[in-house]
């Protein structure tokens, strides 16, 4: 088998203007960035009434190197393609931090990727360096604005807008600013988030249009001042500047699938500390366009499928049609208790228990009131009794499990998948939402914790019940919350796998994100800015003279 970027190097790759063709996009609706990509303008088509069917794609909780969403969502796309109808993708795209760090890239995989694979898993349209840009210019506007006789009185022990990078850095975690002197700015502490972890990158995705962007952006609270009352961008006065340097980036770009399916790959906010999906822009564009729309949210169920229903939803306007949960033997037999280096050995015992992880991910997605299938993703190793497994438990709880083979086969591996996904799609059906804007932030968490974790409770730390009780005073108290948890697991411990019972989730601390218009709750020990494992996979990616690369899985 070839490797992901063999296969791509060696794929069919049409002109961009040909796929726009085929998505239904006249020339002067797009911009192209030179042969295979382009931006598509905001207007005229992308409207509010979509009249598409949206197919969300998410996943059990995963092992570290993913179960295969992204190259499920690809190849449904094309298995609909296949069936005669007009599909179109709508993907994240990916940050250099898990690029270059453990996972690799997030293109999808085998024969169902999307291309260039390499230019999009590196700077792509450049998405990604702007909002870095326009995320460190408020830093520097704050550090700015301390130097120059703090007319804001901003405390600056208070500033809660750190710097960021699309890295993994660990050493840049905690660090100190402005030394060197009086020139040099004011000293104090400081640290980075990885740019998917900005809030900047959370409002790009939110933002319906460009008004949307900036009116987002000037209410960012970056600090405090010395009477403990929030300072804005709208105070430092720079909402315009940033937004200008936004002003492509909120521009949904458009590439290709291996079988020439037009895909959106836009924005990418991570799942786990913001709302994990890519942007409004891109899924409106695929929902205007298209028949099916495919999309998908980062992680599992309990991570990106909730918080795709709870914050995007409200702002798109439009729930899914139809979940597709996607599963794949080896990691159920991983939360059954089976060790990642057996994954390939056939455990009948190890996947029973690990069934419970699945059924789970399945209650939380049906609970929304939406029909849920299983896609699950083959691997080679996978026995036919493991898969029939699989299958029944799916069946078990309502849910209709289909196998697919995209990674081998690409779209011809999931005309069965594509045909269930159609057939559940057409059915009516009405959406739940899991809770109500008036209920109170401990009534928002403790709902998630129990109907989509399957857990007993929430308890905030001493620090988190007086950062309520300041958002209360502020009238923050009723934003949406964005859970930030470990994906490894329902629970906030990463090693409870499963479907763990009667577990309280523990808030560490809460943090808002007034432009992004929700509160992030900080369970565990998730890290807004994550390290280089040992062997990263930087030291596998290479390029020879003729300016081929490798290693970019
Ligand atoms: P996710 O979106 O869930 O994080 P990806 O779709 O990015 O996962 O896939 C992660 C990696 O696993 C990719 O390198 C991909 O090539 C590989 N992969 C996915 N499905 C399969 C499969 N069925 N068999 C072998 N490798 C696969």
């Amino acid at each position: 088998m070839k490797s992901d970027i063999e296969i791509a190097q060696q794929a069919d790759v049409w002109p961009i203007d040909q796929i726009a063709a085929r998505a239904g996009l006249e020339a002067r609706e797009i911009e192209p960035y030179g042969y295979d990509k382009a931006k598509i303008r905001l207007d005229p088509k992308i409207k509010r009434d979509t009249k598409g069917k949206l197919i969300l794609v998410t996943s059990i909780n995963p092992t570290p190197a993913g179960e295969g969403k992204s190259t499920v969502t690809v190849g449904l796309a094309d298995a609909l393609q296949l069936e005669g109808k007009k599909a179109m993708i709508a993907l994240r795209e990916p940050s250099l931090g898990p690029v270059m760090g453990l996972k690799g890239g997030a293109t999808g995989g085998g024969y169902s990727q999307v291309i260039p694979m390499a230019d999009i898993n590196l700077h792509f349209t450049g998405d990604f360096h702007a909002l870095t840009a326009a995320h460190n210019m408020l830093s520097a506007a704050l550090d700015n604005s301390l130097y120059q006789g703090n007319p804001l009185h901003i405390d600056q022990r208070r500033v809660i807008w750190k710097r960021v990078l699309d890295i993994n850095d660990r050493a840049l975690r905690h660090t100190t600013i402005g030394l060197g002197g009086p020139t040099s700015g004011v000293p104090r502490e400081d640290g980075f988030d990885i740019t998917v972890a900005s809030e900047m990158m959370a409002i790009l995705t939110l933002s319906t249009d460009l008004m949307d962007l900036k009116a987002r952006i000037e209410k960012i609270v970056v600090a405090y001042n010395t009477d403990k009352e929030p300072v804005t961008t709208k105070d430092l006065g720079v909402a315009g500047s940033l937004t200008v340097l936004l002003k492509d980036s909120i521009k949904p770009n458009l590439v290709q699938t291996l079988a020439h399916t037009p895909a959106i790959v836009h924005g990418g906010p991570f799942a786990n500390i913001a709302q994990g999906t890519n942007s409004i822009q891109a899924t409106r564009a695929a929902l205007t366009l298209a028949d099916y729309a495919v999309t998908e949210a980062g992680f599992g169920a309990d991570l990106g499928g909730e918080k795709f229903m709870d914050i995007k939803v409200p702002k798109l306007g439009k729930e899914p049609d139809t979940v597709v949960v996607v599963a794949t033997v080896r990691a159920l037999k991983h939360h059954g208790g089976q060790s990642l280096a057996e994954l390939d050995q056939e455990d009948l015992g190890a996947l029973e228990s690990g069934l419970d992880n699945l059924k789970q991910n399945i209650r939380a997605m049906k609970r929304y009131g939406i029909p849920v299938v299983v896609a699950v993703n083959r691997f080679t190793a996978d026995t036919a009794a493991e898969l029939a497994m699989v299958e029944k438990a799916a069946e078990s709880i309502g849910a209709t499990a289909v196998t697919a083979d995209v990674w081998a086969k690409g779209g011809e591996g999931a005309r069965e998948l594509a045909k269930m996904v159609m057939e559940k799609a057409a059915l009516k059906h009405e959406f739940l939402p899991l809770y109500q804007p008036e209920d109170s932030a401990i009534e928002k968490m403790t709902k998630i914790v129990q109907e989509i974790y399957g857990g007993a409770a929430i308890e905030l730390s001493e620090k988190a019940k007086k950062q309520l009780a300041i958002f209360s005073k502020n009238g923050w108290d009723k934003l949406p919350i964005v859970m930030a948890k470990t994906q490894y697991s329902l629970s906030d411990d990463a090693k409870k796998l499963g479907a763990p019972k009667n577990f309280t989730v523990h808030v560490r601390e809460l943090v808002p994100k007034l432009g992004a218009g929700f509160l992030v709750a900080l369970t565990g020990n998730v890290l807004t800015m994550p390290g280089l494992p040992k062997h990263p996979a930087a030291m596998d990616i290479d390029i020879d003279e003729k300016g081929r690369i490798k290693g970019l899985f």
